[in-house]
């Protein structure tokens, strides 16, 4: 008999006025007895709603069916059969826009906790198993992924399962894109994301870094190596700027140099060696996860004001809604319906505050979200002495451009043929932000999934 209780299961979470001035993670995550509470308010359906709702397609109720019964090991193996990062997505994954909002406990209640009781999955496995994963047997064809990010590293898993022997190029010197450089500590430990990078290693993917693709080799260089087919998942690591007036003031930066300096290179802690300000204010220029993640940090590097400035309203921000309201327990101030129109500086070429306008929502753009309008006569000024851009990236054109026949859209976008990620060059398969523009981790491993089986038919095709 399922647990027909129509609230799922909280997730406690360090208390805002504690983890605002840390960088441990806020969520603590599911007990063993709480999971299994969970997993019983699962109903099993037949038509399995919830699986359609997600980029991988994992066999949710039967994981959820495992945890029920208390066989962790079990759920771990249906898990494995479709993500390489579940440990990941049951952290970063926007669940409610996906599997949790097609769940039908999810009609008369809240639904089940899947991304929760995916993210206790992987926990129980990682604390608990010492088993290494078989290796898989060799089929003697090569692979090349340009990128270790979400949609490289699902399509090496992917590949390395079904045998190809796979080797990921990534351009810095860890791996995991915007798993390590990106999501802050908090949100997602970097031991969690290595650990599933070690996964991949353990079932034969070779991991490069610090191989700048485009530069150090091209993609006809790797097919003269006998790679027989190439994934590019290159991911979106080019800023965007607005074009205002003190951009190049010290105490701007990209939200991605921010981020890069606080995840991978540890600025928060006191013997770091790359510098970052440790502002009094901050005002970070931006709605997404990106934004929310920028001055959730700021704050724990000691801001005492951190502002969101947002041209559209709250009803409008890209955010999961996880983390805007995580972010508003945490004292950021939201200044929704305003934009900036210049950053403003002090007689040394720093960052003093920043004008902004308020703006009005008007009728519906061709994105069908209702375009900002400015109010005129009513622009004003926040004083601060750091303003963080996280208005979006879009992809580096270093592989594009050294690649002929390799087309792009007019954002730099690779463009794709169909479903399966091929591009205009045959062999080549592109996936996730290359192809997209910024968007989520699990779609990226979607694409990054679809990819690795197209190559596994094209190879055996030949
Ligand atoms: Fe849901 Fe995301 Fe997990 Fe798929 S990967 S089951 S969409 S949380
Ligand atoms: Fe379980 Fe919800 Fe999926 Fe039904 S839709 S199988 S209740 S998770």
């Amino acid at each position: 008999m399922p647990n027909m209780d129509p609230k799922k299961h909280e997730m406690p979470v360090q208390a805002p006025d504690v983890r605002n001035k840390n960088f441990d993670e806020v969520a603590l995550g599911y007990t063993y007895e709480v999971a299994v509470e969970e997993a019983q308010r699962c109903l099993n359906c037949k038509n399995r709603p919830c699986v359609e709702g997600c980029p991988v397609a994992i066999r949710i109720p039967d994981f959820i069916a495992r945890v029920a019964e208390g066989d962790i090991e079990g759920a771990f193996d249906v898990l494995n059969e479709s993500t390489s990062l579940p440990a990941v997505c049951g952290r970063v994954c926007p669940q409610e826009t996906q599997c949790e909002e097609r769940c039908v406990r999810g009609i008369k209640g809240e639904s089940v906790g899947i991304g929760r009781l995916e993210r206790f999955v992987a926990d129980y496995h990682r604390e608990n198993n010492t088993k290494k994963p078989a290796m898989p047997e060799p089929n003697g064809h090569k692979v090349a992924i340009i990128g270790a990010g979400p949609s490289g590293l699902t399509a090496a898993g992917d590949l390395a399962k079904l045998g190809y022997k796979v080797t990921v190029y990534e351009a810095l010197h860890v791996a995991g894109g915007v798993l390590s450089y990106g999501i802050p500590e908090f949100r997602l430990p970097k031991a969690i994301v290595n650990q599933e990078v070690q996964n991949l290693i353990d079932i034969g993917v070779d991991i490069e870094t610090n191989m700048v693709m485009g530069k150090v080799l091209t993609i006809d260089e790797l097919f003269e190596m006998g790679n027989e087919a190439i994934f590019v998942g290159s991911g979106a690591g080019l800023p965007r700027f607005m074009n205002i007036p003190g951009e190049s003031l010290n105490g701007v930066y990209s939200a991605n140099e921010f981020l890069t300096r606080i995840n991978l290179m540890k600025a928060y802690q006191p013997d770091s060696k790359t510098p970052i300000q440790h502002a009094k204010k901050t005002v970070v220029v931006g709605g997404g996860n990106v934004a929310m993640d920028a001055a959730r940090s700021a704050m724990r590097l000691g801001s005492d004001e951190v502002y969101i400035v947002y041209r559209r309203g709250m009803e409008e921000l890209p955010a999961r809604n996880e983390e805007i309201e995580h972010a508003e327990e945490e004292g950021i101030i939201f200044k929704t319906l305003h934009n900036p129109v210049e950053i403003l500086g002090d007689e040394n070429g720093n960052v003093r505050g920043i004008r902004c306008i308020k703006m009005e929502l008007g009728e519906p753009d061709e994105s069908g979200r209702r375009r900002p309008i400015e109010v005129p006569g009513s622009e004003f000024e926040i004083d601060c002495d750091s303003v963080i851009m996280a208005i979006g990236t879009s992809p580096n054109p270093l592989i594009s451009s050294t690649t002929p026949g390799l087309d792009t859209n007019k954002r730099g976008c690779l463009i794709t043929k169909d479903d399966s990620g091929l591009t205009t060059r045959d062999g080549v398969y592109a996936g996730g932000d290359a192809v997209t523009g910024a968007a989520t981790v699990i779609l990226a491993m979607g694409a990054g999934k679809s990819a690795a089986a197209a190559i596994d038919e094209y190879i055996k095709g030949k």
